[in-house]
């Protein structure tokens, strides 16, 4: 996909803050700097227009973004902040649940784990959790320039069996980095959006 244009949409609160005009979505989700600003901003080629995800305590919003005036992304707050208030992880869960459920237009959600290690019970409650609900999961495990290439399938091979990978659920290797995986996962993009 070559990304001609990408523009910030909004910070959404709420349903009604959420953009109107019916393009396919594709969320982005995971744990908290596990290196998901960086995957947005190296899939549409931007410094620096995803911001790190909010701070725990920090008002959770829905960050969307337009592409191409094709498709948006939306990267939904982070999972798995250690010791937060229960509070925060109750206005988390509602939030998303509101997103996951109501959202007409999404295709599919973008799960991004660290290649380098097992997924956490967090990473493995939010496969459920998008399984439970229905939806179309691409998992992405980042940071692989971290990973010697000979070592990257054992790693996979952990991130498959620790999620419970689903058949037919595609997991794809990505570095911000180096862009590695990127064309590859514009590709997985394109398959849910029907772009
Ligand atoms: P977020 O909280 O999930 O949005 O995480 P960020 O995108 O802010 O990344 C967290 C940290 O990991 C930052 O210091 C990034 O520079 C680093 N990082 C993110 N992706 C990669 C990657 O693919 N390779 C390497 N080496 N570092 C990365």
């Amino acid at each position: 996909m070559l990304v001609k244009k990408a523009e910030f949409v909004i910070s959404a609160v709420k349903p009604a803050q959420y953009p109107e005009d019916a393009l396919p979505e594709i969320a982005l989700a995971g744990r908290s700097n596990v290196g998901k600003s960086s995957l947005i901003n190296c899939l549409i080629q931007r410094k620096n227009l995803a911001r790190t995800s909010s701070k725990p305590g920090k008002t959770q919003t829905i960050n969307f973004y337009r592409i191409n005036d094709q498709l948006y992304f939306a990267d939904v707050p982070g999972y798995g902040f250690a010791r937060v208030p229960k509070s925060v992880r109750q206005s988390w869960g509602k939030m998303m649940e509101t997103y996951l459920t109501g959202r007409e237009t999404l295709k599919g959600v973008i799960q991004v784990v660290d290649l380098r290690h097992p997924p956490t019970a967090d990473d493995q409650n939010m496969y459920q959790y998008l399984k439970h609900f229905g939806i179309p999961v691409i998992v992405v495990a980042t940071k692989a320039d971290k990973i010697s290439r000979g070592k990257w399938q054992k790693h996979l091979k952990a991130v498959r069996e620790g999620l419970e990978l689903h058949q037919g659920d595609p997991l794809l290797l990505f570095s911000s980095e180096t862009a590695y995986g990127k064309e590859q996962l514009w590709k997985e993009i394109e398959k849910c959006t029907g772009n």
